[in-house]
């Protein structure tokens, strides 16, 4: 079976058979880096650049990359910083309280609200890689905020679909969504559900039930009903398959609202079961081994409690 997603307008074939094909390829069992040499730990801190911001209780800090892509200076200016949201080496995102997942969205909203104030910065990008399969160099958890002196085409793209489908349906393309029965869990101001046009197995998305354009559009309770519902996805995850790396990626609207007005935040957050390979670096074409409507149920059923 073949869809179309929607927003990237990339194929994706659903091939169940897929995942149970066998491997010869040992799995890396590393799931810490060493703590010693861990940049993010409290007792390293010497390790990093000096610190923009940190909380009263030092549990939530922001640095600059070490190793950034875009630097101030470049003649591409661009900004980039790391989240270091917990001190604890061990301590998993899955893991968070209501109380703290809330504040790391807080303070995550408090930097991009920062960083749209740069007059040389046109999008902000919100992510974070866990685990070595997801890309992470440190096991410790962080994040990673950039601010671009460009819009990417991808972000582009989304916003030209979005305004394409408001003009065809009259309704904004996730405001209007019918998630049938790929909801995986819902709270008064978000639903997180698996996608119709999935391109990674096991995807899942959270959007707000309001038409929200960006991070700095949302109410403080928003912000903690999202961070929730955000923490009970990754659990499902780890739960899931124990040391799981994902990526979780923000869609924001560029930072000139007005003008990209139908853009409707969302967050993604992907497994990282699967693995681009030839055909998809090839092709642009995506292969996914669960449909989304049983992904959406086996998720949904796993207890976070
Ligand atoms: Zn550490
Ligand atoms: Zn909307």
């Amino acid at each position: 079976m073949m869809r179309k997603n929607y927003l990237t307008d990339s194929y994706v074939y659903y091939a169940e058979e897929r995942a149970k094909r066998p491997t010869n390829f040992k799995k890396l069992h590393i799931k810490n880096t060493p703590r010693e040499y861990c940049p993010f730990c409290p007792e390293n801190e010497y390790m990093t650049p000096k610190r923009i911001y940190a909380t009263d209780d030092e549990t939530i800090r922001i640095v600059p990359n070490k190793y950034p892509f875009a630097k101030p200076t470049d003649e591409c200016y661009g900004i980039h910083d790391v989240l270091i949201d917990t001190p604890d080496h061990e301590e998993r995102m899955s893991m968070y309280t209501d109380e703290h997942v809330g504040r790391l969205l807080e303070v995550i909203q408090m930097r991009y609200n920062d960083l749209k104030k740069d007059e040389k910065i046109k999008y902000i990008q919100v992510f974070k890689n866990q685990g070595i399969d997801a890309g992470a160099s440190q096991s410790h958890s962080h994040w990673q905020i950039a601010g671009l002196s460009l819009i990417p085409e991808k972000i582009l793209k989304m916003t030209d679909k979005m305004k394409q489908y408001k003009e065809e349906n009259g309704k904004c393309y996730f405001c209007g969504m019918d998630f049938g029965d790929r909801v995986i869990e819902e709270n008064k101001h978000f639903i997180a559900f698996c996608p119709y046009d999935s391109l990674f197995t096991y995807e899942m998305q959270i959007t707000s039930k309001r038409h929200i354009r960006d991070l700095g559009e949302f109410s403080t309770e928003e912000l903690h009903a999202f961070a929730v519902l955000l923490r009970n996805c990754v659990k499902r995850l780890a739960k899931m398959y124990e040391g799981i790396s994902y990526n979780v990626c923000f869609y924001n609207a560029p930072k000139d609202l007005e003008k990209y007005t139908d853009m409707h935040f969302h967050a993604q957050i992907i497994s990282r079961i699967g693995h681009m390979a030839g055909f998809e670096f090839s092709t642009g074409c995506y292969i996914n081994s669960v449909f989304p409507e049983i992904a959406a149920q086996r998720l949904r059923e796993i207890d976070i409690k």
